[in-house]
């Protein structure tokens, strides 16, 4: 029986009509179930049996994502010894020394030499060093225009933004929910820019993980009986210069490390 190696894989096999009767909002949602292994592709009345008996049930890990991760990690990394550092750097807003390409990713330096060795002032998860590499590689210079959308309003966004909510938005609510110093740390340490007057939200907080694909986020903090709330916008360019499945990863990837920050100063995540 075959098994799944990437997400993407599982995705491509469904109607992606959203029709919601395998009890997930979305097909893109219930792609990732079966990946990580929580569900299985015949729980999808859509898809035709002679399909889903071909692919035995994932094993239940957690990893089974994380490694997608590290595969697609290594066949990008491959690719990224092959471009003009120089180019690519002028295309994608970076330095170029004459050795290595030098891109700033929120504030900290991360050096790319022509082998694909990667050295970097911040530990960078595959979450986050994959979406790098996207970059590198798929950027096509499109200079940000200062239009703010949500991730379902980008071309391809709609099929990402539940699964975007449920692993990004939601639990980096979570952490500014119950660390209290987390935008005051973002500025600090992550080079975020407070902005203002952005849909009446309490903070606002702009960040560069890359140069061409800033990332707004607002937080609603409770009020009378109402939750608190976040949301993450991104500049109405940013498919342009980094692909969505890359743009949901670096998302993930910040949120993954957002968590961390936390707990290393005694927050509790709930
Ligand atoms: S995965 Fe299948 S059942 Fe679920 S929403 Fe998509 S088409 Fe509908």
């Amino acid at each position: 029986m075959a098994q799944f190696k990437t997400l993407l894989e599982v995705f491509k096999l469904l109607d992606k009509s959203n029709c919601m009767k395998c009890g997930e909002k979305t097909c893109m949602v219930f792609a990732a179930s079966v990946f990580s292994g929580k569900k299985h592709l015949c729980e999808c009345p859509q898809v035709p049996e002679e399909i889903s008996a071909v692919y035995a049930a994932q094993p239940k890990k957690k990893e089974a994502i994380y490694q997608d991760r590290v595969n697609q990690l290594a066949e990008l990394e491959a690719k990224v010894m092959n471009v003009d550092l120089k180019e690519t750097a002028t295309r994608i807003g970076a330095v170029y020394d004459g050795k290595k390409l030098i891109l700033d990713v929120m504030g900290k330096k991360v050096e790319i030499e022509s082998s694909g060795k990667v050295v970097t002032e911040i530990h960078c998860t595959p979450w986050v060093l994959g979406p790098i590499f996207s970059y590198l590689l798929h950027c096509k210079g499109t200079p940000v225009g200062g239009k703010w959308v949500p991730l379902r309003e980008l071309p391809s966004g709609k099929n990402w933004y539940r699964l975007f909510g449920q692993t990004c938005e939601k639990p980096m609510k979570r952490v500014a929910d119950t660390y209290s110093d987390l935008f005051a740390d973002l500025v600090k340490i992550f080079n975020g820019q407070p902005v203002e007057g952005h849909y009446q939200s309490d903070v606002a907080l702009v960040l560069h993980p890359l140069p061409l694909v800033p990332i707004l986020i607002c937080y609603w903090q409770p009020d009378e009986g109402l939750e608190s709330d976040l949301n993450l916008y991104f500049d109405a360019s940013a498919e342009d210069n980094l692909g969505i499945e890359a743009i949901y990863s670096l998302g993930t990837g910040i949120t993954r490390m957002f968590e961390k920050l936390a707990l290393r100063h005694g927050g509790v995540i709930a």
